[in-house]
């Protein structure tokens, strides 16, 4: 099959699923596959996952599948059922073997649309929509970012720390295709000198990045090691990397704390961090015009846990 491929095509691998291919089916992800009237493009109503994969094994799967099904239950899409996707990324890793070899390590992205407006792919509601995952090597550059300090920007949502619960249509918690937003405003960091994003809400809480999670490390009164992070009900993501951190951490003697959390907090902790999937866990060593305390140790600490890949409780669930 490679050698009907565009040769730039050779480093991502794609797969889509519809009722006929439910296990998936592969295709040249430069070749045009998607509808013009896709809502997906359209209007950003879709989902998605990023999922970090090590030597053909994708970490915390199982958290990334169960997130996918709440954020397409949030924005009321029906998707394929979680055998689809394992199966279609597995079949992703089988097309890279044929091929040559299994990167080390890869980023796979599952993506879930609505599908085109009044022509349902398949009157099975399950697969209705559009439906695919694109596997791509993680590259030299961004190992290299792995683990480095980041200087971070404070920037305000726009919205107070009750909203997820006032206005469910507003989507938060859902990881939904529209993040022209969380783009923007990383562009707006990179103009402004800095390289990543803090969300606050107007009322003074803080959130989470563009595409990450905070944690923060503090000492208890007894001195044992704290890891807190932003709490679920302001809208944010429940990520899997934090949920997976404190899965190994408390077993390893850590505190685990959830909070209503304000940048005060994030300036008087020991060290904060953002975490996902791909990057891992980045220090940041700047927060606007405070200089922060970095630790590779810990940091390399925290990025081993995650080796463990072990199961992800959100107090959501
Ligand atoms: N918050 C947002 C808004 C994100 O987009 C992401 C991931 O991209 C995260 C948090 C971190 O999630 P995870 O650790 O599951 O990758």
């Amino acid at each position: 099959m490679a050698e009907h491929f565009h040769e730039d095509s050779v480093a991502a691998v794609a797969v889509r699923i519809d009722v006929e291919h439910p296990d998936g089916l592969i295709f040249d992800p430069h070749q045009p596959q998607l509808r013009v009237t896709d809502l997906g493009a359209v209007r950003g109503d879709g989902v998605f996952e990023t999922m970090y994969a090590v030597e053909g094994r994708v970490r915390k799967i199982e958290a990334h599948l169960e997130r996918l099904a709440r954020s397409a239950d949030i924005l009321d899409i029906s998707i394929p059922p979680a055998q689809s996707w394992r199966a279609a990324v597995e079949l992703g890793f089988e097309e890279y073997r044929t091929r040559g070899a299994l990167p080390d390590e890869l980023t796979i992205k599952l993506v879930a649309t609505r599908g085109v407006e009044g022509e349902p792919a398949s009157d099975d509601p399950a697969f209705a929509g559009t439906y695919w995952a694109l596997l791509s090597p993680v590259t030299e550059a961004m190992r290299a970012t792995r683990g480095q300090p980041v200087g971070v920007t404070l920037l305000d949502r726009g919205y107070d720390s009750t909203a997820a619960e006032r206005a469910p249509w507003l989507l938060l918690g859902a990881k939904s295709l529209s993040y022209a937003v969380n783009m923007a405003s990383l562009r707006w960091a990179r103009q402004h000198g800095f390289d990543d994003v803090i969300y606050t809400t107007s009322d003074g809480q803080v959130l989470e990045g563009p595409t990450s999670t905070v944690l923060i490390v503090t000492r208890g009164a007894n001195g044992a090691r704290r890891l807190t992070t932003p709490v679920l009900e302001t809208g944010i993501l429940p990520g899997t990397t934090q949920g997976a951190i404190f899965t190994a951490a408390e077993k390893a003697g850590w505190e685990l704390g959830y909070g209503p959390l304000t940048p005060q907090d994030l300036l008087d902790a020991d060290h904060l961090f953002l975490a996902s999937s791909v990057r891992l866990v980045s220090p940041v060593a700047r927060l606007d015009d405070a200089e922060l305390a970095v630790d590779d140790e810990l940091t390399a600490e925290l990025i081993d846990l995650l080796a463990e890949d072990l199961p992800v409780n959100h107090p959501l669930d």
